[in-house]
């Protein structure tokens, strides 16, 4: 697991120019090494090092492990071009060099608290950064700098470089599974077998600030200053992303703490379609499914891997539409109806809710064979939560009793 921390490091002239030089070189040796790339029909390191590197070496004056960072740099670029050419999103025929970050491995760049040396065809540059808070924190709790870093120059004299933080977590075997279900407005969860729904209201977030954005713009260019300091206040990212990595570390403690697997839908990277059909517009729909099922995933997954949790991705079809206990089809009001999401199975007659169904089947795909409970309240009446209440909650346990709780007293 790997964590990248910023650090701005303002500097004189002298050690701007030097690490310049290095920029200029860099880029020349990446640019290279993409044609070479390009040409020989390879993303491979090794055959792009061999390729090029006796030609560099002479051409250039640079310390000599800059070349190999920018194979290095080069082989990723051309990696991820392919990926984005095979899902059809590349709009270049070639990947374009834009901004440069110089690759750092161990031989390029020493790490010291006081400080920051960078090999330059100067010799050594020193730089004396101020840590920020964010460095101390993962300095402090076991996290180790990892050999590689990067850095950028901006206006000013301004250096901008990348430390990279390593944690070493094995997962553990899991004793049970949570699993997770992603919707558009929200997240349902089963926790100690109970099913729980958290309302996250993605997709009505997400048109609410269309519906801002649009009546900033509207009549205006965007490139005016007033408009995108106006577009700028939405902070619409930052909120999402708020809202992803507080239900991330909700679920992933309570599996943590129960030592559980979780258990996701294995999503289409590309098939949004069918999730959030009802809206019209392709860019908008492709947004909303990004932030309420991929985003939302990633940043599941990603905590998760912080903690040491297993997780489990399993096959999404039909999971809602599939009863758990008599394994028939469960049908949903055609007409939508006064509770579109609760559907009466063809098999037993029970009712299910949706989402609830969805949590069965898929703690049943990752493996469990625990009974599923038969025509229960919480089946097709779960209890929900208001996104204002599980964002202020402590864990999801701590939900669940004052459920209960409230529950009594009613
Ligand atoms: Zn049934």
């Amino acid at each position: 697991m790997e964590r990248t921390v910023k650090l701005r490091v303002e500097v004189d002239h002298n050690t701007y120019s030097a690490l310049k030089e290095v920029e200029e070189e860099y880029r020349e040796v990446l640019e290279e090494a993409i044609n070479y790339g390009l040409v020989n029909k390879t993303t491979s390191f090794t055959r792009i090092k061999a390729g090029i590197y006796k030609a560099e070496r002479e051409k250039h004056k640079l310390p000599s492990h800059y070349i190999y960072t920018a194979c290095e740099d080069a082989s990723e670029r051309l990696d991820s071009f392919q990926k984005l050419k095979k899902r059809g999103r590349a709009y270049t025929d070639k990947p374009s060099v834009r901004r440069v970050t110089v690759h750092l491995d161990d031989h390029l760049w020493r790490f010291n608290l006081d400080k920051i040396s960078i090999s330059t065809k100067r010799g050594r540059v020193l730089i004396s950064p101020t840590f920020p808070k964010i460095f101390w924190r993962y300095y402090n709790k076991g996290w180790s700098i990892a050999s590689g870093a990067r850095f950028k120059l901006l206006k000013g004299n301004v250096v901008e470089l990348y430390v990279i933080f390593k944690k070493d977590v094995k997962p553990y075997e899991p004793k049970g599974f949570i699993p997770v279900d992603l919707n558009e407005n929200s997240v349902s969860v089963l926790v100690d077998g109970k099913p729980i729904l958290l309302e996250t209201n993605t997709k009505r977030i997400t048109l609410g600030y269309e519906y801002k954005r649009k009546s900033i713009t509207t009549g205006r260019l965007t490139k005016d200053r007033e408009v995108k300091r106006k577009l700028k206040r939405l902070r619409e990212k930052d909120k999402k992303a708020d809202v992803r990595r507080k239900l991330a570390k909700l679920v992933v403690v309570e599996a943590f703490k129960s030592r559980s697997a979780v258990v996701l839908e294995d999503l289409p990277r590309n098939t949004p379609e069918h999730m959030v059909k009802d809206v019209r517009d392709k860019q908008l729909r492709l947004r909303i499914y990004r932030s309420a099922f991929s985003s939302m995933k990633n940043a599941i997954v990603e905590k998760a891997g912080e903690f040491g949790v297993p997780v489990i991705l399993v096959n999404p079809s039909h999971t809602s539409s599939t009863c758990p206990v008599h394994g028939t089809k469960i049908i949903y009001r055609p007409d939508g109806g006064d509770a579109p999401r609760v559907g009466v199975c063809e098999g037993g007659k029970e009712r299910w809710h949706r989402d609830v169904v969805a949590l069965y089947n898929l703690r049943k795909r990752a493996g469990d064979v625990s009974p599923v409970p038969l025509g229960s309240k919480e089946s097709h009446d779960p209890p929900t939560l208001r996104s204002g209440r599980w964002l202020r909650a402590k864990s999801l346990h701590s939900i669940m009793n004052e459920d209960k709780m409230s529950e009594m007293k009613v």
